[in-house]
């Protein structure tokens, strides 16, 4: 590892001050969360930057809240106070669950939500679940803020449709009630998830029908994949629907562009897909994650 080059770190005040600074450096500045991903990018001499804009001190710009339906999330709450938090514990367990198991407590406590989804490294935890959850995100720039779903945030490999001026302020997931379950599995061999699969079912009595149905596989392909032939698939009596898991895995595969790389051959994915479609389905219809 090489030592870190000379850069100036700035705090602004605001999410606006932070895109106006971003506007000014421009491809020498960038903002800076947690650094988990960047300083190590910096440090190895992939990445190089001057100016590096710290989002973490922007005042409530990691709070947590519930407005009506929706929690939302500031952009630079961390994986460890996400999975702490009370209320999305309660309103949103599924996500809270989904954090406690991203990474070590090390890169929990530093890492923020919004830094993980803007670094957009295809094996994230945080973009598949949110896929599935039909989450948004809150985006600000030098002249405006906007609403990105998340499904048009992630554009490829370390890549978003974010402008270098924009910076994401906050993530919104709408929650529901009972009548909701869903669930979030993963495998992992090494440091970082090779597989996240995230079901979302909506049932109103209790597990017997599902009238709705959202699933999203990723780290299988360079960003996570949402299915909605798939999901037709899901919709039925639990029985059937239990019956259509092997087809419905084979039509998720087959959309998510399986690739042969140092993680696995396509078909070693397609069979894990197989295998942690039915575990999403079982832990969603007992309800262990709920929604
Ligand atoms: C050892 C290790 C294991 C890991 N395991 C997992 C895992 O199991 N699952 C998983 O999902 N992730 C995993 N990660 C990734 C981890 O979640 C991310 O490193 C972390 O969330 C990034 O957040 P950060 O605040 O440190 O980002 P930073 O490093 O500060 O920034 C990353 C990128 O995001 C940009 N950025 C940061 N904040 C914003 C913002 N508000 N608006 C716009 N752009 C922004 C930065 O400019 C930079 O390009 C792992 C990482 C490590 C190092």
């Amino acid at each position: 590892m090489m030592p870190l080059r000379r850069f100036d770190i700035h705090q602004p005040s605001s999410a606006r001050e932070a895109a106006e600074m971003l506007a000014r450096f421009g491809e020498d500045g960038i903002l800076y969360g947690g650094g988990t991903e960047l300083l190590l990018a910096m440090k190895h001499d992939v990445l190089r930057y001057r100016h590096l804009v710290d989002v973490k001190v922007i005042p409530g710009a990691d709070s947590i809240d519930l407005i009506g339906a929706v929690l939302r999330i500031g952009a630079t709450a961390t994986h460890r106070s996400i999975e702490r938090s009370e209320l999305v514990r309660a309103h949103l367990p599924v996500f809270a669950r989904m954090e406690s198991r991203v990474a070590n407590v090390r890169v929990r406590s530093t890492g923020t939500l919004g830094g993980n989804l803007c670094f957009a490294e295809p094996h994230s935890d945080p973009a598949t679940l949110l896929l599935a959850l039909g989450a948004t995100v809150v985006a600000e720039g030098a002249d405006g803020r906007r609403e990105i779903p998340v499904s048009e945030l992630i554009a490829g490999a370390y890549e978003t449709s974010l402008r270098h001026d924009e910076v994401l302020t906050e993530v919104h997931i709408p929650v529901t009630g009972p009548e909701r379950r869903a669930s979030y599995v993963k495998f992992s061999a090494h440091e970082r998830p090779l597989l996240g699969l995230a079901l979302v079912l909506d049932t109103p009595d209790g597990g017997e029908t599902f009238t709705g149905a959202r699933v999203a596989v990723g780290c299988v392909s360079p960003f996570p994949c949402r299915h909605e032939d798939s999901e037709g698939l899901l919709r039925g009596a639990r029985s059937e629907v239990e019956q259509r898991l092997p087809e419905t895995a084979e039509a998720l595969a087959d959309a998510a562009e399986l690739v042969d790389d140092h993680e696995g051959s396509a078909d070693f994915k397609r069979h894990l897909i197989a295998v942690f479609l039915k575990r999403a389905f079982l832990t969603a219809v007992r309800g262990e994650d709920a929604a």
